[in-house]
């Protein structure tokens, strides 16, 4: 479904990626993981268009796709939860929602798309009027979710979705992947939460200096040497 070849990319003299590769299948949940500044932000919003290569190519189910300006993107399929949520914190729950099917494919579904939502996170319909800044901070996660949902994507992206949130809560976030892993969206998560990452994914990179390190089913990476001493304190 995705492929990215030989993608580099630069903030002025700096370069953040250095030709990374990587292939995600139809279906599949696949990570990035690294560490803080590995350069996991800037992979993901590359394939979302809101970064510029320096070079290399995106591909989305077989077409290149690395010309495509961000909102295009939308339309092809390829969502983001960003990190920081990224909320209309004076907005309510439902028009933050609706903000994910401006574009007009999904503008169509919106009601059908809404309800759907809905039943797969019961308390947005609870606090559907309720200002988004007022909610805690698990449930502002779930909104962000929600609203990325609104695009119908084919290849969903989280980055960083458990950052500062409970011990708790991030189980029931991974949880919550699963979930809409298994309504047929192809995940990309982005994660510096190492362990339960590669406990629920099918595949995963680990990212390091702007390059690809390693590769593998994630409870091979969870058993790797290398992963161990650099991510999980072992
Ligand atoms: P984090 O978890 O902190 O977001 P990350 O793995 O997502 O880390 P990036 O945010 O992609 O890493 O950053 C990769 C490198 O690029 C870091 O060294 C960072 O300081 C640098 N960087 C990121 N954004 C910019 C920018 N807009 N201008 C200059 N340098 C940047």
């Amino acid at each position: 479904m995705l492929k990215v070849n030989h993608l580099s990319v630069h903030y002025g003299g700096m370069q953040a990626l250095s030709g990374v590769s990587l292939q995600v299948a139809e279906g599949e949940i696949v990570s990035i993981v690294g560490s803080n500044g590995a350069g996991k932000s800037t992979l993901i919003n590359a394939i979302s268009g809101m970064r510029n290569l320096t070079s290399g190519t995106v591909e989305f189910q077989g077409k290149d796709i690395t010309a495509v300006p961000a909102h295009e993107r939308v339309g092809l399929g390829i969502a983001q939860v960003p990190e920081g949520r990224r909320l209309f914190p004076l907005m309510t729950v439902k028009d933050n929602l609706l903000l994910g099917s401006t574009i007009p494919e999904a503008k169509k579904h919106r009601r059908e798309t809404l309800e759907e939502i809905y039943q797969l996170l019961p308390r947005l319909k609870e606090r559907e009027n309720q200002i988004a800044k007022t909610l805690s901070g698990g449930e502002q996660q779930m909104v962000a979710i929600g609203r990325a949902l609104m695009s119908r994507p084919k290849l969903l992206m989280f980055d960083e979705p458990s950052l500062g949130l409970s011990p708790l809560l991030v189980k029931q976030l991974f949880q919550l992947i699963r979930q809409i892993s298994k309504r047929g969206i192809t995940i990309m998560l982005v994660e510096q939460n190492v362990k339960q990452t590669l406990q629920i994914v099918d595949r995963s990179y680990v990212l390091e200096n702007g390059s690809i390190s390693l590769e593998g089913p994630g409870t091979d990476l969870l058993n790797n040497e290398h992963v161990k001493k650099a991510f999980l304190g072992m």
